[in-house]
């Protein structure tokens, strides 16, 4: 006693499962920064001031137009993740309060001049003037002891 179920849907196409979306395919995050900008200040990482710190990460030198410690993503991107993120920021306050001493500063996540690439100053209370009255810092290598021009 065979039953017969006309089961007529089994040889349609179901959905789009032939068709995949190329863009969800790659989605983009935005942890995928690019890791390299040939036109970005910050990628191109010009050695002309102090350098305090560099790893695989990111790097502290003085910033050439504040003349602060300013640490910056090694990569081209605005939102590290936060691991990197807190690693970046310790460093930063490192190379700041060997600058300027113990709490001599806060941090600046404002990115003014190069909005899309993840960069931090430490700037102490007097950064604004200083910057007119002090010779820059040149750079000698990294973590060396810091030089004026
Ligand atoms: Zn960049
Ligand atoms: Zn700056």
């Amino acid at each position: 006693m065979a039953q017969y179920e006309p089961n007529s849907d089994v040889d349609r196409p179901v959905g789009s499962a032939g068709c995949p979306n190329p863009a969800a395919a790659i989605s983009p995050g935005r942890s995928d920064a690019a890791a390299f900008d040939p036109e970005c200040e910050l990628c191109e990482a010009a050695r002309f001031t102090h350098w305090y710190y560099e790893d695989e990460l990111c790097w502290v030198a003085d910033c050439e137009v504040c003349a602060t410690p300013m640490v910056v993503w090694k990569r081209h991107g605005t939102e590290p993740p936060a691991a990197e993120l807190e690693a970046m920021l310790a460093r930063l306050i490192e190379a700041g309060e060997e600058r300027f001493g113990p709490e001599g500063g806060v941090v600046d996540q404002v990115m003014r001049q190069i909005p899309d690439h993840f960069h931090a100053h430490y700037r102490d209370a007097d950064w604004m003037s200083r910057r007119w009255m002090e010779p820059p810092s040149r750079y000698t290598g990294v973590g060396t002891p810091r030089e004026t021009r």
